[in-house]
């Protein structure tokens, strides 16, 4: 699924709840977690044993012109997770997720929806950036 794919289910989603009277969707985030993500909750400890196994991975041969490896950022309990294809360039230089262009947009959209960009958590299937953004091979 493309970026913009994305974008357009979000605005689709959002108009849905705003038609149907909501002023935010109609998500709660309470709890220890919300209010401390990271700090050593179930899903960050997850996230953190997952992020060790992965380590300086040389499994595929996107490795091999990576500069970074981005595996993901956000609230480690969130219950609405965003999931790109793979990083592009901005991702790829600084390690995170959605920095760059399209990521101004998801923020946004993320505040339209009465969220933080922290409340959520956001990675790609991908962890990668693929050379000239082209299709991940088979690999
Ligand atoms: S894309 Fe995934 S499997 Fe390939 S090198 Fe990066 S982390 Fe490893």
């Amino acid at each position: 699924m493309t970026n913009s794919n994305i974008f357009k289910d979000i605005t689709t989603m959002i108009e849905y709840y705003r038609a149907m009277g909501f002023d935010a969707l109609p998500i709660t985030f309470g709890g220890k977690e919300t209010n401390s993500p990271g700090s050593g909750s179930n899903g960050d400890v997850h996230l953190r044993k997952l992020r060790e196994e992965i380590g300086d991975c040389k499994r595929c041969r996107l490795s091999e012109q990576r500069k970074n490896i981005v595996f993901g950022e956000g609230n480690p309990d969130a219950r609405l997770m965003f999931i790109g294809e793979a990083p592009g360039r901005d991702e790829d230089i600084k390690g995170l997720p959605f920095v760059g262009e399209a990521g101004v947009l998801l923020t946004r959209l993320i505040e339209k929806m009465g969220l933080k960009r922290s409340d959520v958590y956001i990675s790609n299937i991908i962890k990668c950036r693929p050379p000239m953004n082209r299709d991940p091979g088979d690999d």
